[in-house]
C-alpha cells in the first residue's frame, strides 16, 4: 500500500462499533444480516468496504449513514403516513405507543431548537388527526435528536397513562403497516375535505358578494 495511510486498529474497531450501533436502527430483518456481515469481516476486508463506500472519514460516514436521511431519500423502507417537500412522517418501528409517529425533516438539522415552525405546525395537524383516528386520550409531542438528526415524536396517550411508564414495544411489521395505511387514508380524506370546505367558503363568499351588489343596486 504505497500512498494510502494505514488505519490504526483501534480506529477500525471504533468505526466498526459506530456502524454497528447505527445498524440497530435499520429494519430488524435487514439489521441482523448487516450486523453479521460487518462482525464477520476481517479488518482488511472491512477497511476495503469502508474505502469503497467512502466511509473512512467519520464525519462523512455519519452523514451518509444517518437513518433518517436514508428514510427521507426512500433508501430505507418505512411506514410513511404523510410526506411533502419539507418532511416525511413515518411510524416508529419500536413505538412507545400505538401510532407513535416520527416527523422527519428532510433537511439534516441536528439541533432540535433549529426545527422550523412549519414543521411543528405539520406535527400539530398530524397529531389531531392521529388522536381522532386511533381514539387516543391525548397526544404528547416531543422533540429528539437521535443520531444527530432532529425529529418530532407524536406519541398518542391511551387510558391517560403517564408518559414515563411508556416502554418501546416490539410490534409486528404488518400491524405497523396497517396503522400507517389507516392514517394515510384518513389524512387524504382530511385534505380533500379541507379543499372542499375551502371551495364552499369561496362559493359562499362569492354569492354573498353578488347579493351585496344586488342590494346596492336596489337602493337608488
Ligand atoms: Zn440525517
Amino acid at each position: 500500500m504505497p500512498d494510502e495511510a494505514k488505519i490504526p486498529k483501534e480506529e477500525i474497531e471504533r468505526i466498526r462499533q459506530n456502524i454497528l450501533a447505527q445498524v440497530k436502527n435499520f429494519p430488524p430483518d435487514k439489521a441482523d444480516e448487516l450486523r453479521e456481515q460487518i462482525e464477520a469481516m476481517p479488518d482488511d476486508e472491512f477497511v476495503d468496504f469502508l474505502r469503497k463506500n467512502n466511509m473512512t472519514q467519520q464525519g462523512e460516514s455519519q452523514e451518509q449513514q444517518c437513518i433518517f436521511c436514508l428514510i427521507s431519500e426512500g433508501k430505507v423502507e418505512s411506514s410513511s403516513v404523510y410526506e411533502d417537500s419539507e418532511i416525511i412522517a413515518v411510524l416508529d418501528i419500536n413505538p412507545l405507543s400505538k401510532g407513535h409517529t416520527l416527523i422527519i425533516p428532510r433537511e439534516h438539522i441536528s439541533k432540535t431548537e433549529n426545527l422550523k415552525a412549519s414543521t411543528f405546525e405539520k406535527a400539530r395537524m398530524l397529531s389531531s388527526l392521529i388522536k381522532k383516528e386511533l381514539n387516543a386520550d391525548s397526544i404528547e409531542i416531543l422533540t429528539s435528536s437521535r443520531l444527530g438528526h432532529a425529529i418530532i415524536n407524536i406519541i398518542p396517550v391511551y387510558n391517560n397513562a403517564p408518559l414515563l411508564d411508556f416502554k418501546r414495544q416490539k410490534t409486528p411489521k404488518e400491524s405497523i403497516k396497517e396503522i400507517a395505511g389507516k392514517l394515510a387514508v384518513a389524512l387524504k380524506d382530511n385534505e380533500q375535505k379541507e379543499e372542499e370546505n375551502k371551495a364552499m367558503e369561496q362559493k359562499a363568499k362569492a354569492s354573498e358578494e353578488v347579493k351585496n351588489i344586488r342590494i346596492k343596486r336596489r337602493r337608488p
